[in-house]
């Protein structure tokens, strides 16, 4: 193995076996995150399908929850899967109370992960702090703040060794640049979060950007794609906790 893309939707395409056979090229495995209960128990049937390609990932993205909703589920299939998300906070989707739908879905599903003791990957856009502050309650031990933009709570996040990911805004944002750039390498991954697209590059997003993502990582810490790409490969392994042959 290669390369690690930490965060992709592959339930999100209207057919994800080019994605696969991507990934099978270029040696690259996939941690795939649901965003509700039906595309999370079709990201398990996935990984069962792929077991060295991808890894699975579940849980309610903050744009899916709702009030009163029923997370047993989670539990259970969380018990098959690599580890929990999408799960996360985001003010642009509704409000953010302590009450609110959105943050007792976010806690229900911590909880569950501190039990479960498998990883997260957390979306924090534009509530990086209430993230931060809602995960200190829990035990949760491998943390992945995907797509991070919180400059001002990184130290925070660093401090408390929270892996942080970074796509293809990495490219143009010299914010994102200013992060990555002050991180230690054994805590950052590359990511694609496809098929989200990024009309700026004028491309649909998905796997094939990572290594573009590996690249401009090196540039920034000033060394060789291959010793960025061994970094990144091994850092990955790390937030999933595993030795893994490369
Ligand atoms: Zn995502």
């Amino acid at each position: 193995m290669r390369f690690i893309d930490s965060h992709v939707h592959l339930c999100e395409y209207p057919d994800h076996i080019p994605s696969l056979n991507l990934a099978r090229s270029l040696e690259m495995m996939l941690l795939s995150s649901g965003v509700n209960q039906v595309s999370s128990m079709r990201t398990l049937e996935i990984a069962r399908d792929e077991p060295s390609l991808v890894r699975a990932f579940l849980g309610v993205h903050p744009s899916k929850a709702e009030r009163g909703d029923s997370l047993e589920w989670f539990e259970v299939a969380l018990r098959e899967a690599t580890g929990a998300g999408e799960l996360g906070l985001d003010p642009k989707y509704s409000e953010i109370s302590p009450k609110s739908p959105q943050m007792t879905t976010f806690t229900r599903q911590l909880e569950a992960v501190e039990r479960a003791g498998k990883p997260v990957q957390v979306h924090s856009r534009g509530a990086e702090k209430q993230c931060l502050e809602a995960l200190s309650s829990y035990g949760v031990e491998r943390v992945l703040l995907h797509w991070f933009q919180g400059e001002a709570d990184l130290k925070e996040a660093e401090d408390r060794g929270y892996f942080v990911s970074f796509g293809p805004a990495l490219l143009h944002s010299k914010r994102l640049q200013r992060m990555a750039s002050s991180l230690d390498p054994a805590f950052v991954l590359a990511e694609s979060d496809g098929p989200v697209a990024f009309t700026s590059l004028g491309e649909a997003g998905g796997p094939s950007i990572v290594p573009t993502v590996v690249f401009k990582l090196a540039e920034l810490w000033k060394m060789s794609f291959s010793e960025a790409e061994e970094r990144l490969l091994r850092s990955g392994l790390g937030y999933l906790d595993i030795s893994g042959k490369t």
